[in-house]
C-alpha cells in the first residue's frame, strides 16, 4: 500500500516496526498530508528515516499534463499524470460558497453510459485512495485556493471502488490531514444498489447524489445499462433506506436530452415516482459529447422541467455550466488527449 493510503495507526504500526518513538507517526502523516512532494521536505525527521522510507515507501505525486483556467468563470482544470503513467480529470469550481474540487475516483469507467465520456475507453483501473487524495492536495497547492468542497463526480464509478474511496474519505476527513468535513462531500452514483445499501450502514454525513437521468425503466434502459441490473424502483427503494439510515436528503442528477428525457410527462412521472422521499433535483443542461448523437434540451424545456417539479414540491436547480470553454466535463480532456487532441 502506498505511504499516503494509510490512515495514522497504520503509520504508527509501519513507523514502530522501523523502531521509530511514537511521535513520529503524527509527524509523518501531516507532511505527507500537505502534500510534500518528497522525504527530503521532511525536515523534523532524522536523515536516516527520510532515506529508509525514500527507499520502502515512494511518495509517488502526480504531475500536471496540462491546466487550463476557464476565461469564463475562473474553473480550473487538471489533466494528471499518476506513477503509472494513467491520466484522470480534476476540476476545481469556484462558487461562492467555497472552492470545490470534482475528483476522479477510476481511471475511464465501465458503466457504459450512453451520454458520457469517461465510459468510452472501458474501465482501465480503479484508483488508489492516495490518488484521489493527491488531486485534491495538489489542485490546492497548484491553484493557491483553499478548497472545501469535494464532489466525486469526476471520472470513474465511487461506488464501484467502494473500499478505496472509503478510506480517501476517512484520510481527507482526518483532522491531521486536510480535515474536510464530511458534510461538505458528494459522492454521485449511477446506482449500484447494494452498495448504497453498503455505504447507508456506514452512517457518513456526505451527501449521496444519484444520477438518475430518466423517470422509468424504458428510458432508463435505454441510456444507463446499469438500469437492467437495478431498475429505478429498485434503486429508489435503496434511496428511501438510504435516507433513513442518515436522514440526508437524497441529490438526484438529471442531464437534460432532447427528446429523450426532458418531455413535461416525463417531469409529472418523477414527482408520482418520489412521492414522500425528501430529494432535491440538479438539472444539468446534456453537455455534447462528440462520439454521441445524443443533444442537450433547449432551454425553454429545461425551464418548464424545472417549473412542473417545483411545482409538485421538488426543489429544482438548474446547473450552472462552468468550464464550458475548456472542456470541464466528464472525461472530455483525458479523452482528447488519450485521442492526441489535446
Ligand atoms: N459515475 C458517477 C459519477 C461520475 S459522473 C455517476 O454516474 O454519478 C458525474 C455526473 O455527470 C453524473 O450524473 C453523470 O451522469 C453526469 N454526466 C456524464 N456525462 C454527462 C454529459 N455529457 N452531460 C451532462 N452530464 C453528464
Amino acid at each position: 500500500m502506498n505511504i499516503k493510503s494509510m490512515t495514522q495507526p497504520e503509520l504508527a504500526a509501519l513507523l514502530k516496526e522501523l523502531g521509530q518513538p511514537g511521535f513520529r507517526a503524527k509527524q509523518v502523516y501531516s507532511w505527507l498530508h500537505k502534500g510534500v512532494r518528497s522525504y527530503d521536505e521532511m525536515t523534523n525527521l532524522p536523515q536516516s528515516l527520510r532515506q529508509q522510507l525514500a527507499q520502502s515507501h515512494p511518495i509517488c505525486p502526480p504531475e500536471v499534463v496540462r491546466k487550463q483556467e476557464s476565461a469564463r468563470d475562473g474553473t480550473i482544470k487538471y489533466l494528471w499524470k499518476l506513477s503509472d503513467g494513467n491520466c484522470v480529470e480534476t476540476v476545481l469550481m469556484r462558487y461562492h460558497y467555497g472552492n470545490t474540487v470534482c475528483i476522479s475516483t477510476e481511471v475511464g469507467c465501465r458503466m457504459g453510459c450512453a451520454f458520457c465520456a469517461s465510459t468510452l475507453g472501458g474501465l482501465v483501473r480503479r484508483l488508489e485512495p492516495f490518488e484521489m487524495l493527491d488531486q485534491v492536495l495538489f489542485t490546492q497547492i497548484d491553484s493557491g485556493l483553499p478548497v472545501s468542497r469535494i464532489v466525486l463526480m469526476g471520472i470513474g464509478e465511487p461506488l464501484d471502488n467502494f473500499d478505496n474511496v472509503l478510506r480517501f474519505l476517512e484520510l481527507v476527513n482526518s483532522e491531521a490531514g486536510m480535515n474536510i468535513s464530511m458534510r461538505h462531500i458528494s459522492l454521485s452514483t449511477c446506482g449500484l444498489v447494494p452498495k448504497i445499501d453498503e455505504l447507508a450502514e456506514k452512517k457518513l454525513q456526505i451527501s449521496l447524489a444519484i444520477s438518475l437521468h430518466g423517470p422509468n425503466d424504458e428510458i432508463r434502459d435505454k441510456i444507463m445499462p446499469v438500469n437492467k441490473a437495478y431498475p429505478i424502483e429498485v434503486l429508489l427503494a435503496a434511496c428511501r433506506r438510504y435516507f433513513d439510515a442518515t436522514s440526508r436528503r437524497i441529490h438526484f442528477e438529471y442531464a437534460m436530452i432532447d427528446g429523450v428525457n426532458d418531455r413535461e410527462q416525463d417531469a409529472r412521472e418523477l414527482l408520482r415516482r418520489l412521492k414522500g422521499l425528501p430529494a432535491h433535483f440538479n438539472l444539468i443542461p446534456l453537455n455534447h459529447v462528440e462520439e454521441s448523437p445524443l443533444k442537450p434540451s433547449s432551454k425553454k424545456a429545461v425551464a418548464r422541467f424545472q417549473q412542473i417539479l417545483e411545482e409538485g414540491g421538488i426543489t429544482a436547480t438548474v446547473r450552472r455550466t462552468l468550464g464550458g470553454d475548456i472542456d470541464a466535463s466528464c472525461g472530455q480532456l483525458r479523452r482528447k488527449y488519450s485521442k492526441g487532441d489535446a
